[in-house]
């Protein structure tokens, strides 16, 4: 079942004119002035636009960067592919990946086979056990234990969602934690939270959300940074990121009052709902940086596939009034994968005292 992008917007909107009064996008100075939308410029709003109301500020001349996971990605598997090659003349070894999959999730199967192919598209061995759904916890147990004591896996991924009859936590406690790829054992993410302990590995998708802001020359030291969402792979790791790197981060959840006037605070934002364009331009302070984790699935008659993806924010009007944006698709996504390259390199370099 998909959600509409309209009916995720049915709060209503207040109207906010932005007139940058100084040329720089960093400025401070921008008058607000709440106005009343005709039905003429109703008609005329962004794909984001609930039926009453529209954000003007989106008339501005003034766009965003595009941060580009994509191009980002493609960067960092090169510069991984480079060091693969690297470690194998001098080791003869090359980093193993395992991945489990239980079930018969088409998604998960996607996911499964874009990670095989970006492993093989760097030069990283991938092992792959695919279960069937109705398959025992001790037998994914099993594998997971003859996957920890096999030096040629470096890292293990168990795909996640497992079906109902699995304890998940079980299963994700059992892989080791030189073999975490994905970051998900309560040991790194204890280390993560405690000053002056460093995890083995981090988390991917919030790994790529810093990574960007890094290689977009973000700074992160002393900024406002809110993060929308607190689920344990994506919101709260990437909250304890932010505060490593300095930042003053603030968590926006669903229970959360006034999310909308702690978000405008933030000059970074990190949003990880699964609300499709639920952050608005009115939730935007002018010049912030926004990351957009979500992907969400809206219905669109004219997609050949009837839905298109859209992030948690409403793009058409953020881009306006940001200095610098994710898309969706396109921005967080690719970096994902490449961060799980990223991490399974950097488990084989240890497993193999490679600098
Ligand atoms: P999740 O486990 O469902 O967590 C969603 C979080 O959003 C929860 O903390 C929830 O708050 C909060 N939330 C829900 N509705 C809200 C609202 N109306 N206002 C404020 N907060 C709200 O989701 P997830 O796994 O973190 O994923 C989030 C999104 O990121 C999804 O769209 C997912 O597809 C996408 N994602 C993308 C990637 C990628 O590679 N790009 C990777 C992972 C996930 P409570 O804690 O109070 O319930």
């Amino acid at each position: 079942m998909f959600s509409s992008a309209a009916d995720s917007c049915s709060r209503r909107v207040f109207l906010i004119t932005t007139l940058q009064v100084r040329p720089t996008r960093s400025s401070s100075a921008f008058l607000r002035t709440s106005i009343t939308v005709s039905s003429h410029a109703r008609t005329s709003a962004s794909p984001c636009s609930s039926s009453s109301v529209v954000n003007a500020a989106m008339a501005a001349e003034t766009s965003a960067k595009v941060i580009d996971g994509k191009s980002v990605a493609k960067v960092i598997r090169e510069e991984i592919a480079t060091e693969i090659s690297r470690m194998k003349e001098s080791t003869g070894v090359v980093p193993g990946l395992a991945v489990i999959l239980v079930g018969d999730r088409k998604d998960s199967a996607t996911y499964v086979r874009n990670k095989k192919k970006a492993c093989e598209s760097v030069g990283i061995k991938s092992y792959e056990v695919c279960l069937a759904e109705d398959s025992s916890e001790q037998e994914v147990l099993k594998y997971i234990s003859s996957f920890n004591d096999d030096p040629s896996v470096n890292g293990i991924l168990v795909q996640l969602p497992l079906p109902s009859h699995m304890n998940e936590q079980n299963i994700l406690n059992a892989v080791c934690i030189e073999k975490d790829v994905d970051g998900f054992n309560p040991l790194n993410i204890g280390r993560l939270a405690m000053r002056d302990r460093e995890p083995l590995f981090v988390p991917c998708t919030p790994k790529g959300c810093i990574e960007l802001l890094h290689r977009y020359g973000v700074s992160i030291k002393g900024k406002r940074a809110v993060v929308i969402g607190r689920s344990n792979i994506v919101g709260m790791p990437a909250a304890l990121l932010l505060q490593r790197e300095d930042a003053t981060v603030s968590i926006v959840h669903s229970r959360t009052k006034n999310p909308e006037e702690i978000t405008r605070e933030a000059d970074i934002v990190i949003s990880a709902v699964g609300q499709p364009n639920m952050v608005r331009g009115s939730w935007i302070k002018p010049g912030s940086v926004i990351i957009d984790v979500g992907i969400n699935p809206v219905e669109d008659a004219k997609s050949p596939r009837g839905y298109r993806l859209v992030g948690d924010v409403c793009y058409e009007e953020a881009s306006k009034i940001a200095s610098a944006i994710t898309p969706v698709p396109g921005g967080v996504g690719p970096m994902t994968i490449a961060m799980l390259l990223s991490n399974t390199l950097a488990a084989a370099k240890r497993a193999n005292s490679f600098e």
